[in-house]
């Protein structure tokens, strides 16, 4: 007899640049479930919208100013969370930028920055919160990967970041599986957020007209929005998706893989 799926139980949930965009869609979805949760962007500043609507609906929510990619940072608001909000099982590897541009144009300083943020950030974050995960024998880690990751003209960078975190995820849901943590991504395709509004502005597209052709290319026929992504998150964050790790779950309006 398969078990009965046990409900949401509230946990201590970390969201990483969630300040805006995919990232506070993620954090509001994961409150919405009953998880308490640690608000991480650049700046501490930056995470009081983000706070401010969990708390407003109801929620628990903390807000934590971290560099992903600097350790000292990483390992302090992990610490700062523990001894806040309790110790953290669920982490979510959102933060993330753009340095687009074409393999002749593209600089050193924006190819380390873009695997400092992604690559660097994912790594540093999972490896200080898998402390807490295999200390309470049970986790969710859930990174954000990309379409681009098959490959995007003037994204060498980025598609590489993007590509080593499907790498980087089915490791660690190799590595964590016996302490009950899943490791799996989201590769979402074109969202709508500040991200893909710097995008349209760089190469001189009015926003609305970028995101109605990137529609016309969707099977679904129309661009996604951070709940699509906050969807998927909380599936993956769920007790009862205890059985699904090392995925990558495209979310992108039709198959790209
Ligand atoms: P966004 O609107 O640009 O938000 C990214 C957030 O990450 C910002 O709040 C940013 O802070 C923060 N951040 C950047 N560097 C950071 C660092 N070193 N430490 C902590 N926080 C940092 O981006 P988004 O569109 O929501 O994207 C979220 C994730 O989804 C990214 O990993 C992105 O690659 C991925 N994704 C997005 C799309 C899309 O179509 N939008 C598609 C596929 C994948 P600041 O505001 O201070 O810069």
């Amino acid at each position: 007899m398969p078990e009965t799926p046990i409900a949401t139980t509230g946990r201590v949930a970390v969201v990483t640049g969630a300040g805006r965009g995919i990232g506070a869609a993620v954090a509001a979805r994961l409150a919405a479930d009953g998880h308490a949760v640690a608000v991480i962007d650049l700046r501490e500043q930056d995470t009081e919208q983000t706070v401010d609507a969990i708390r407003a609906a109801g929620g628990e929510a903390l807000g934590v100013g971290a560099d992903v990619s600097d350790a000292a940072a990483v390992e302090q608001a992990v610490s700062r969370i523990a001894a806040e909000l309790g110790a953290p099982t669920i982490l979510v590897n959102n933060a993330g930028i753009l340095r687009d541009n074409l393999l002749f144009k593209m600089s050193e300083t924006d190819w380390d920055a873009v695997m400092g943020v992604h690559l660097r950030g994912a790594f540093l974050m999972s490896r200080e919160v898998q402390a807490h995960q295999v200390k309470e024998e049970w986790g969710r880690i859930i990174n954000l990967s990309s379409t681009s990751a098959l490959g995007n003209r003037g994204q060498a960078n980025y598609a590489a970041a993007k590509a080593g975190i499907q790498g980087f995820t089915k490791t660690l849901a190799i590595e964590l599986g016996r302490y009950n943590v899943t490791v799996n991504a989201i590769a979402p395709g074109f969202i709508q957020t500040d991200m893909t509004r710097a995008t349209a502005e760089r190469v001189g597209v009015p926003f609305e007209d970028f995101v109605a052709h990137a529609a016309k290319e969707i099977p679904v026929r129309r661009a996604g929005n951070p709940e699509d992504i906050a969807a998927a998150a909380s599936f993956f964050a769920r007790e009862e998706a205890s059985f699904v790790s090392g995925q990558v779950l495209y979310v992108a309006g039709g198959p790209k893989a």
